[in-house]
């Protein structure tokens, strides 16, 4: 009898080509940034689930987001798949696993003949009461972002960060809160985060989050009171939001729609608040460092609860942290992918 081939390395059959990370033996791409006939999709940030793909191969949670951001697409080319279900696309199994980064948020599991390789996406370590907890699985080669892969990156606890929000609201009653938070994700989790802090009053939200709020709801993450964050409409007094707590869009912060808000503390919500400079050109007064990704000493504990010999980095801080892997013993190499943009910025 022969003895069994050994596993394939993966490096033999995924390719890193224009539209993103190829699985050669499935015949389909994780992420693309460009329309493909099939994919599959770790997370619903728009870098990373693009419209116009063919087939798409996600968790429930993912699919409604595009489906919240795109348009219904027909059923037969949505594959809904479970954190912990397995699905066969070509000679592949594919399965989906949490990473703890947003609502419905996978890292993807391809097993090919023996091997295995996981594609985390994006993914954070600290507890979010938004969605399921990052789960390290075994692997032969893990697939990592760098987005905070510097060691200046290290997140304090977001529960501080809040109480310095908290104290800042009721230092200042006559003037308004308003966060900047990323729509999807961030915006939900500042929220979650005020109601676990105690905070009962009811949070205005910019019309913008309004839809992916609702998502969350439906998908029984509880915000509490919500109401719409009407600046400035006709007949609608200043006043009303004196004390209270806005959230909205990054982009909606310093342009019209937030001067019109009552003495408004501009406040940000995002891991690149640790940078000074980026706070102050962004005429932030309130910095919160608080990040949805693995700041630098969360990246390197993630490889070594995932025993994997090997690290791919696809984006973010490459370089840094390829090295630092590779002081640490294991082989790493970056991918170089473009496309995926900083979206916390
Ligand atoms: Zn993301
Ligand atoms: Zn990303």
């Amino acid at each position: 009898m022969r003895p069994p081939a050994p596993a394939p390395h993966p490096e033999t059959w995924i390719e890193i080509r224009p539209a993103g990370m190829y699985c050669v033996p499935g015949r389909f791409y994780v992420d693309p940034v460009r329309p493909v006939d099939r994919a599959v999709i770790t997370h619903g940030h728009a870098d990373h689930a693009r419209a116009g793909h063919g087939a798409v191969a996600a968790t429930p949670e993912t699919l409604a987001i595009m489906t919240a951001r795109y348009g219904a697409e027909p059923e037969q080319n949505r594959q809904p798949l479970r954190y912990g279900e397995s699905l066969r696309i070509g000679e592949v199994t594919v399965s989906m696993h949490p990473a703890g980064h947003v609502l419905g948020s996978a890292q993807i599991c391809l097993e090919y003949r023996g091997a295995r390789i996981v594609a985390s996406g994006d993914y954070k370590r600290r507890a979010d009461p938004t969605c399921a907890a990052f789960e390290p699985v075994p692997c032969d080669v893990f697939v990592t972002e760098a987005t905070f892969g510097l060691p200046v990156f290290r997140h304090p606890d977001d529960r501080a960060e809040v109480a310095k929000l908290l104290d800042s609201v009721a230092l200042f009653p006559e003037r308004c809160h308003v966060i900047g938070a990323y729509a999807l994700g961030k915006a939900q989790r500042i929220i979650a985060l005020l109601r676990q802090a105690g905070w009962e009053r009811p949070i205005y939200v910019h019309g913008a989050l309004q839809t992916l709020c609702d998502l969350y709801r439906d998908h029984g993450i509880d915000l509490g009171d919500l109401q719409p964050a009407t600046a400035g409409r006709k007949g609608v007094a200043r006043d009303e939001f004196k004390g209270e707590i806005v959230i909205a869009p990054p982009s909606a912060i310093a342009d019209r729609w937030g001067r019109r808000l009552p003495d408004p503390v501009v406040c940000m919500a995002s891991g690149w608040m640790r940078v000074r400079q980026r706070a102050r050109q962004r005429g932030v007064e309130l910095p919160l460092i608080i990040s949805d990704h693995a700041d630098w000493d969360e990246l390197l504990a993630t490889f070594d609860d995932v025993g994997a010999p090997e690290i791919w980095i696809t984006h973010g801080s490459e370089e840094a942290l390829m090295h630092a892997a590779a002081a640490r013993g294991y082989r790493a190499r970056a991918l170089a992918l473009v496309g995926y943009e900083e979206e916390e910025q």
